[in-house]
């Protein structure tokens, strides 16, 4: 729902909405969290509070992430930026994960928190981003040139692997 001030109270049918800008206090596991200059109607009847779509999104946004911090979790722009180390898109990235894309793209919004075996496994990849070859090798139909690159990518790793051996073993040899 859109509101604007002096709309009816879609609750009470009685007030009219007053528009306010308000720092919001939240409380989860022991840790207070403040979001700040959100835009609320307010109804002076029955007291109920408002807020416009675009600002409950950044709201839902906002709370989801102080509840992954309190929680230890990764949080929304963690999750893009692992992501986009990829320069994979969400539905790609959700493919390879083998993730609902809808659940990807919510996990970045702020609109579904991710459980901790995904948050791991995103941790993992962070960390070691070699092992995004594991999903991407499995992974079929989309993409064929996107696969490939990485491939060739991986190939050239293991290359200059094998040459590092080679040439350790000429100097074991020489010694
Ligand atoms: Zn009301």
């Amino acid at each position: 729902m859109e509101y604007a001030a002096g709309d009816l109270c879609p609750v009470c049918e009685s007030g009219n909405l007053e528009e306010k800008v308000k720092d919001l206090e939240f409380e989860y596991n022991e840790r207070k969290s403040v979001a700040k200059d959100i835009t609320c109607f307010e109804c002076p009847v029955c007291g109920e509070s408002l807020t416009n779509r675009k600002d409950s999104r950044s709201l839902e946004k906002f709370l989801t992430d102080e509840r992954r911090i309190a929680d230890g979790l990764l949080v929304s722009d963690e999750i893009k930026k692992i992501r986009e180390g990829f320069n994979l898109t969400q539905v790609q990235f959700a493919k390879a994960l083998k993730v609902g894309k809808k659940n990807f793209a919510r996990y970045e919004s702020g609109q579904a928190t991710q459980g901790v075996a995904m948050d791991n496994l995103l941790r993992v990849l962070r960390e070691y981003p070699s092992a995004i070859k594991l999903f991407i090798s499995k992974w079929k139909n989309v993409e064929e040139g996107k696969v490939i690159q990485i491939e060739a990518l991986y190939r050239k790793k293991k290359a200059r692997k094998i040459e590092r051996k080679v040439d350790y073993n000429i100097r074991q040899c020489s010694v």
